[in-house]
């Protein structure tokens, strides 16, 4: 078992329709791995940060490195979506083969950018589909006698503290009952489909179906925007044959979208959409309690610190991407425009704090 520090991307999107038309004045700048923030009412106020990786939202048709992207081929559109894995999702890859777990949270404002680097939009592949696309190229170049692979794929979204599985026929939009399990200690969602998938078609076919099925409403901010935190997860057992004996190797990647991070100010919202505002700041709000329990834990500052895991459904269902055993990458969507600075900068801080969490990880071979 070895420690390791949880990293963080950040990730500017570019102005919309809405804030050009606005004329909005843009108060995030990228240097490097810096990111400078300016308060919109005091142009001398400017805090600056620090990340594993930044994205500037001008980046988004990067020259191709040479051809060796094919015309009709996933991987043509190159842009910034595939430059968020090649620099830390092709090393996240890397790991689940090795034996790693490994998890991506998506977090910020609604309408920052979470679902479109993570699931993407029409041909602007998010980093799940480049990843699996990857998978499956990675296991017909690994293919040999010895070792024999199986992939899933299960996808579930937690709303209003319920989960509900996006990939169910049977019963589609189902409440999952969330179960312990009795020697690891870690919390499932019983009966989750998890589907097999045998190439990158099964993936793209799946992912949409889930897709279809997530809980949407309409916000001032985006109209698509999701309200519940979608979970994708995929399972990779390897069986290696050896001269002597035969191993076993299993690691789950999960993706996970978080619902938008911005705090409930709009006193004109009643009924469900409050509701669903109360459960989702719940939700979140406990994340943000176990990632200050983790960062006290991960600096020192308590050698036993009590991590209220159990407080969320959502905290229950990720325990092991955060503060456990998993390679785990965050990335936080930025705004740019001055409207959103306290969001943005909430953002900021946040993905600050979560940068000193260390997990502790281990391969998970038999
Ligand atoms: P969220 O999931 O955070 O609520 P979305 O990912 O749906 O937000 O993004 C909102 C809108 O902004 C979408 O129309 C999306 O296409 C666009 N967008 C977000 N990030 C980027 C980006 N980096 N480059 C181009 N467009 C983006
Ligand atoms: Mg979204």
């Amino acid at each position: 078992m070895c420690e390791e520090l949880i990293q963080v991307a950040v990730r500017l999107r570019p102005f919309n329709q809405r804030e050009n038309d606005r004329h909005a004045k843009s108060i995030v700048d990228v240097d490097g791995k810096t990111i400078f923030i300016m308060d919109p009412l005091s142009s001398q106020e400017r805090k600056q940060f620090s990340f594993d990786y930044t994205y500037w939202s001008h980046d988004d048709f990067i020259q191709a490195p040479s051809a060796i992207f094919q015309a009709d081929d996933i991987s043509s559109s190159y842009n910034s979506q595939r430059k968020l894995f090649d620099d830390f999702g092709r090393d996240l890859l890397k790991s689940a083969f090795s034996g790693f777990n490994c998890s991506v949270f998506a977090y910020g404002q609604t309408g920052s950018g979470k679902s479109y680097s993570m699931i993407g939009y029409g041909v602007n592949r998010g980093l799940i589909p480049i990843t699996c696309n990857e998978l499956f190229e990675e296991i017909e170049n690994k293919k040999d006698s010895h070792t024999h692979f199986q992939v899933t794929l299960s996808m579930m979204e937690v709303y209003n503290e319920q989960v509900r599985d996006l990939l169910s026929r049977k019963m589609p939009k189902a409440c999952l009952t969330v179960r312990q399990h009795p020697t690891s200690g870690y919390f499932y969602p019983q009966d989750l489909c998890t589907m097999p998938v045998d190439n990158y078609k099964d993936v793209e076919r799946l992912l949409s179906e889930g897709i279809q099925n997530r809980t949407i409403a309409s916000t001032n901010m985006n109209r698509t925007s999701s309200r519940a935190h979608t979970i994708v997860t995929i399972h990779l057992d390897q069986i290696i044959q050896t001269n002597y004996d035969e191993i076993k190797r299993m690691s789950t990647m999960n993706f996970i979208d978080l619902a938008g991070s911005e705090t409930l100010t709009n006193p004109g919202i009643s009924g469900d959409r409050l509701n669903e505002r109360t459960n989702i700041n719940r939700s979140l709000s406990t994340f943000e309690n176990v990632v200050s329990a983790l960062v006290d834990r991960s600096s020192g500052v308590k050698q036993k610190c009590f991590v209220p895991y159990r407080e969320s459904t959502l905290t229950k269902l990720i325990q092991n991407s955060l503060g456990g055993n998993s390679k785990t990458i965050m990335l936080a969507t930025l705004s740019p425009a001055d409207v959103n600075y306290h969001e943005t900068l909430n953002t900021l801080s946040f993905a600050d704090r979560v940068k000193r969490i260390k997990n502790f990880i281990s391969i998970n071979e038999i």
